[in-house]
């Protein structure tokens, strides 16, 4: 058994804002060696912690142990993978998260996992999980020692009736042991502050993390916007549609935007930003340029 790594909640508390990015095992071969680039390129910054997402079902499922396994043995990153109660029974559960502690992981992002593709309700496994607040509840009865990040949705998550119906049972889910909230992606930080605010005055107190996606293109962004509910800002979209045909000037406009971003959230005191990477370098490796030449990291 390795020995575990740094908590995430530990980071957060260090006084200083952290860096993270999110990865997502790969499906095909070319994927596989964009991974293996991009986590050599940002080798260089040495991102605080990475996190490698949970895949729906199938073999990407495995792909999410192997990735964090080589992403953490390789590269020497602090890999957080995620989990979902999708398709699985509580012994699998177990199972599992025995895999994640014996391969030293010390992080898990906990989450009830979406529907799978086609069909509008989550039906958990009869002998499973319906909530990410009881996957966090199982995870502190049988592995305490892991530290729990949870989903926040500053624009709701898009079954909740309302956002403060959704807020209600992201209280409950911190309230069952998780250590840091990551939030899905946005693009205007009014929504992350009036979230925030709400979430102090319900009594949430663990860090909140803004989860940021540094837009890659008119069209990427538009899709995501409908698949997560989130709003794309006039100003933004405009921007991006008029460079639709230019790669590069797409990338420019993502990074200057998601940059503004994180300025103003770690200029008001947010400990740390999470990177949707979507698996590529580039962005991420001029956010971090811009930022020092900040001084904001
Ligand atoms: C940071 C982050 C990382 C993610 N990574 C992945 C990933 O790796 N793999 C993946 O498949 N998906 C991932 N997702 C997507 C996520 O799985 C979906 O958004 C999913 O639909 C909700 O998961 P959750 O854990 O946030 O849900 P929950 O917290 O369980 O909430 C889901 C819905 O149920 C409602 N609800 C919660 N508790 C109750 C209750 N007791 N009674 C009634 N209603 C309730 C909530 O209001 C919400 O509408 C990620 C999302 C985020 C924000």
């Amino acid at each position: 058994m390795k020995k575990p790594g740094r908590a995430i909640s530990d980071m957060l508390s260090a006084g200083k804002p952290i860096l993270s990015v999110e990865f997502f095992p790969p499906k095909t071969e070319e994927g596989a060696r964009l991974i293996l680039r991009t986590a050599n390129a940002l080798k260089s910054f040495g991102p605080d912690f990475v996190s490698i997402t949970y895949g729906a079902g199938g073999s990407t499922r495995e792909r999410t142990l192997d990735y964090g396994e080589l992403l953490q043995e390789i590269f020497g990153f602090e890999v957080m993978p995620h989990l979902t109660c999708v398709g699985h029974s509580r012994e699998e559960l177990k199972g599992i998260l025995q895999r994640f502690k014996d391969t030293g992981f010390r992080n898990i992002m906990t989450l009830r996992g979406d529907p799978p593709k086609g069909k509008t309700d989550f039906v958990p496994h009869p002998d499973g999980l319906a909530y990410g607040s009881e996957l966090v509840a199982f995870i502190r009865e049988h592995f305490p020692h892991f530290c729990l990040g949870v989903g926040g949705y500053p624009e709701k998550h898009p079954e909740a009736p309302s956002l403060e119906v959704d807020l209600g049972h992201l209280k409950h889910k911190v309230d069952q042991g998780a250590d840091f909230i990551t939030t899905q992606l946005f693009f205007s930080n009014a929504d992350f502050f009036s979230f925030q605010d709400k979430c102090r005055a319900l009594g949430i107190e663990v860090p909140i993390v803004p989860g940021i996606l540094p837009a890659l293109s008119f069209d990427q962004v538009t899709k995501f916007c409908d698949f997560c509910q989130a709003t794309l800002p006039e100003e933004l979209g405009k921007r991006l549609e008029a460079v639709k045909d230019d790669e590069a000037a797409s990338l420019e406009v993502g990074v200057d935007w998601a940059h503004q971003q994180i300025k103003e959230l770690f200029e008001r005191g947010s400990p740390g930003v999470h990177l949707y990477i979507l698996n590529r370098s580039a962005s991420a490796l001029s956010l971090v340029e811009r930022l020092h030449a900040d001084g904001l990291l």
